[in-house]
């Protein structure tokens, strides 16, 4: 099985065909645009575009030897990160292993389905994910070309959590890439990513499909989802109709507007919804609910801002968006999610974001 092809944005494609053939493509790119909406696949293409032999079109020819391993996942100078569970090991060449042998896995499963879905909401590129990624970019390509790294989701990339050591590294690497090596960060969330990584990358936006070109892909590839309704609630993005079978996103918003509520209703209600988290619930809905909230306030100071809404209630909101962000961190370690919430919702109370 090899990935699905890359849908639309004609245009865009040759604006980077272009760039790559005058050898004007920016070494380190942010893809920002909907969630779902294709930006992984975008920069796998860019990644075959790059390495494909025949060169001077616009598309990859698709036939060649790279070009055929990076649509089956296995081109060696083509590393793809994204989000993976904190590993177990205590020493750091134990969890690079680790997240190592966790990505192999999510590989094999996309090897084998050609599709994938929204990583779960526990796993993100901890410290040793940036540690992996700096060893393999110290390495020369193993194919004498351009190596090319992907990270995806590059909001939950968060090196700085025990190690501001490797976190400089990953920021001088992004700096300074090396010679003839490619990052390409996607994120639906630029707001979200860390200010230092975004300042030293080139925003690139990728827009909304067309209805039409969603249900063309998913009449050949899920025609079972290519029904008006998923159609229309995907609003141009296909991994949103992918995952439209998926009731998790729904509930973690939910619940993320319940505790907002609870946090807006004074002290008594906060407890009482505290408490309501359930203690050995999975983490992983957990952090469902603690990413829903980050967007949610992100979103609250964003319409805010187009408003023009007071500076106070719009930085109160950002404060916010932090403070839910250092919550996350900790819901990765073993910290009761009861106190988690009725700690963050008093902080929350405090800088007036809910
Ligand atoms: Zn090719």
């Amino acid at each position: 099985m090899t990935l699905a092809p890359f849908v639309g944005h004609l245009q865009l494609r040759e604006q980077l065909a272009t760039a790559v053939t005058a050898g004007k493509l920016p070494q380190v790119v942010l893809l920002t645009g909907p969630r779902g909406g294709g930006k992984q696949r975008l920069a796998l293409w860019l990644a075959q575009r790059v390495l494909c032999e025949a060169s001077a079109r616009t598309e990859p020819c698709g036939e060649c030897a790279p070009c055929r391993k990076v649509l089956g996942l296995a081109h060696p100078d083509l590393h793809w990160f994204v989000p993976v569970p904190r590993p177990k090991a205590g020493e750091s060449e134990k969890q690079m292993e680790e997240v190592a042998e966790s990505l192999e896995g999510i590989m094999a499963e996309r090897r084998a389905s050609g599709l994938w879905g929204p990583p779960d909401g526990m796993s993100s590129h901890g410290i040793a994910s940036a540690r992996l990624i700096q060893q393999r970019a110290s390495l020369t390509a193993a194919e004498g070309g351009w190596r090319v790294f992907i990270i995806g989701r590059a909001e939950r990339l968060v090196p700085q959590e025990s190690s501001q050591e490797a976190a400089n590294a990953l920021l001088k690497l992004l700096e300074e890439p090396p010679p003839r090596s490619l990052f390409i960060l996607t994120t639906a969330e630029p707001g979200l990513v860390l200010p230092t990584i975004r300042s030293r990358s080139i925003p690139i936006r990728l827009p909304r499909l067309d209805d039409g070109e969603v249900r063309t892909f998913l009449a050949e590839h899920k025609p079972e989802l290519a029904t008006n309704g998923v159609v229309m609630g995907a609003r141009g993005a296909i991994g949103a109709a992918l995952a439209s079978g998926d009731d998790r996103s729904a509930k973690a918003d939910a619940a993320a507007k319940d505790f907002l509520a609870a946090v807006a209703g004074g002290p008594v209600r906060l407890t009482a919804r505290s408490l309501r988290q359930g203690v050995a619930q999975a983490r992983g809905e957990f952090t469902d609910l603690l990413d829903a909230l980050a967007l949610q306030l992100a979103a609250g100071a964003r319409s805010e801002l187009e408003r023009g809404g007071a500076t106070v209630s719009i930085n109160a909101r950002l404060a916010g968006v932090e403070r839910v962000l250092v919550a996350r961190e900790q819901a990765q370690g073993n910290v009761n999610p009861q106190l988690l919430l009725a700690t963050l919702g008093s902080d929350l109370a405090a800088l007036g974001a809910a």
